[in-house]
């Protein structure tokens, strides 16, 4: 089972996919926890270019190249050998974000993310996509905690209204993909978030 975790910054995905993990664990399940842009060695690498100062040397086009070169490296060394063992595979953020982000937001033209999503993940589609949902404030502030006295990596620091297109993009890629995506309001805690998370995982992939 493949399962993806999507939502703007704050919204509380990387709690969830670590609380969903223990929960399938206790049910006897063997887990891979991974992430994008990374979760391969070379795939860590490039997470480290784009995010830095040095991406914003880059164009639209260049960074989603980039970030297409790390799902690549990322699927075939990581995702597709666990699948194939059986495992579990969550991962936090996947096409989606590329589609909102470098798509909606950084306007690469959907042709273009269709290719590259032809040669960096073929047929591979998450059984399931669990979007969280927050509104923009609350996710900005959360964020912001976490990242105590740091510094914002350079989508964080985007204005409010590029964290509001964001959250448009997600709602609408939600509505376009119905069977495959789950919206769910992330805004309560942890623990009353994984329940939700949890009910939608038992009645997608468990019935
Ligand atoms: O989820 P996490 O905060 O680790 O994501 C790292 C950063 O990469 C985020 O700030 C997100 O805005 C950015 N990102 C992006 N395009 C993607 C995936 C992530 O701009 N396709």
């Amino acid at each position: 089972r493949f399962v993806t975790f999507e939502g703007g910054e704050g919204a509380g995905k990387s709690t969830q996919i670590k609380m969903l993990a223990a929960r399938l664990e206790s049910e006897g399940m063997r887990v891979v926890l991974t992430r994008e842009p990374g979760g391969s060695p070379g795939a860590e690498i490039m997470r480290h270019l784009v995010l830095s100062g040095m991406g914003k040397l880059l164009g639209a086009e260049a960074e989603t190249l980039l970030f297409a070169a790390a799902r690549d490296d990322h699927v075939r060394n990581v995702i597709l050998p666990a699948l194939s063992q059986g495992s579990w595979v969550l991962c936090d953020r996947f096409f989606d974000s590329t589609r909102a982000y470098q798509g909606s937001l950084g306007k690469v033209a959907p042709d273009v993310l269709n290719a590259m999503q032809r040669v960096t993940i073929g047929d591979l589609k998450p059984d399931l996509t669990l979007i969280l949902d927050v509104p923009v404030e609350v996710g900005l502030k959360r964020a912001a905690a976490r990242r105590g006295a740091g510094a914002p990596d350079r989508f964080e620091a985007e204005d409010i209204k590029f964290h509001k297109g964001l959250r448009d993009a997600f709602h609408k890629i939600a509505a376009d993909d119905p069977k495959r995506c789950v919206l769910i309001d992330a805004t309560a805690g942890p623990d009353p978030v994984s329940l939700l998370v949890w009910d939608a995982v038992r009645e997608r992939l468990f019935t």
